[in-house]
């Protein structure tokens, strides 16, 4: 057993240091010029309390005030990511509390906005698309003087119509697709974009499924539906008139818009979509063609293939 005495003298020695390292900080602290000026515009503040509250006050210098420190929301320093420190004072207590700094709330109003543009099967050069990146060509003029003829609108709500985008492979009927999405997104409107073979694929695979309903109803609800690539994919009479067709008449009474890609006009369209596995059905087809025009207008795009 250690000799009481020099168990005395450590504690005696650990304590000094202890005594002059609190020292040192509390000079530390309070010639920052933070609380400097923070105590200077508090002059109620007696010494007690700020010996009482020598922590808090370290606790606030030691940490990025309004992102003053960090360079991403990622990237900050904090103890609480994205919440940035406040000294205030009330009957004389120093009290300290948190907001969110800019960094968090921009974060979160991206990561919202994010959540307004859905996709299923979409590639992520898409999904990026931008309207200012859409340069002027001469031989897409039409289809780019309808898309800032439907953005025009937006500002007095969401037009009833979307844009049938018809045209040859690679002219940028997809990209369009994605731009506009990315448009509605200012607006804080919900858009969802689907590659229309991977679509019927993918209600056919879950048809005994539950959560097929939902899907539906996420396609009948959101603000913008946008169908990419429609076409001849549909070999089920079935689909054509039982998923698609009801989905485009509960948007067409709903008023809500849907654009389409396709490589066929509508009349083309027509044709493909009579014939499906149960024979051929001119009047079916031609019903769906005529929600299609409820919905949307039919625009050609011409130009060069992108993809070479
Ligand atoms: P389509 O749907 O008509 O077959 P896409 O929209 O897929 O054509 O376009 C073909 C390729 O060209 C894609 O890789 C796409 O990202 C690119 N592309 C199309 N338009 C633009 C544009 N304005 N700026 C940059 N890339 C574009
Ligand atoms: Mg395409």
């Amino acid at each position: 057993m250690e000799p009481v005495q020099s168990t005395l003298k450590k504690w005696m020695a650990n304590n000094k240091n202890f005594q002059e390292q609190y020292e040192e900080i509390k000079k530390e602290v309070i010639n920052s010029a933070e609380i400097k000026a923070f105590l200077g515009s508090h002059p109620e503040i007696t010494k007690k309390e700020i010996d009482k509250n020598l922590i808090k006050l370290y606790e606030y210098k030691s940490q990025s005030k309004q992102c003053d420190r960090c360079e991403s929301f990622e990237k900050c320093t904090n103890m609480i990511q994205g919440y940035s420190p406040v000294l205030h004072v009330t009957d004389g207590e120093i009290h300290l509390s948190y907001e969110k700094c800019h960094l968090r709330r921009a974060h979160e109003k991206e990561q919202a906005q994010r959540k307004l543009v859905q996709s299923l099967y979409m590639p992520k050069d898409i999904l990026q698309a931008s309207i200012t990146d859409i340069d002027n060509d001469e031989k897409r003029g039409k289809a780019l003087a309808e898309m800032n003829h439907f953005i025009r609108q937006l500002k007095n709500g969401l037009p009833p119509k979307g844009i049938y985008f018809y045209g040859p492979f690679g002219v940028g009927k997809t990209y369009f697709l994605g731009a506009i999405a990315n448009v509605l997104k200012q607006f804080e409107i919900s858009s969802m974009l689907i590659y229309m073979p991977e679509f019927v694929r993918e209600i056919r695979a879950s048809i005994k499924d539950d959560s097929i309903n939902k899907k539906i109803d996420a396609f009948k609800n959101i603000d913008v539906l946008m169908l990419d690539d429609i076409g001849a994919e549909m070999q089920s009479a079935w689909f054509r008139d039982e998923i698609l067709g009801s989905i485009l008449q509960y948007r067409m009474m709903e008023k809500l818009p849907v654009f389409f890609t396709s490589n066929y006009s509508l009349d083309q369209l027509s044709s493909e979509l009579e014939t499906t596995r149960d024979g051929v059905e001119t009047v079916k087809a031609k019903r769906i063609i005529e929600r299609i025009k409820q919905v949307s207008k039919e625009v050609p795009v011409f130009g060069k293939n992108r993809r070479n």
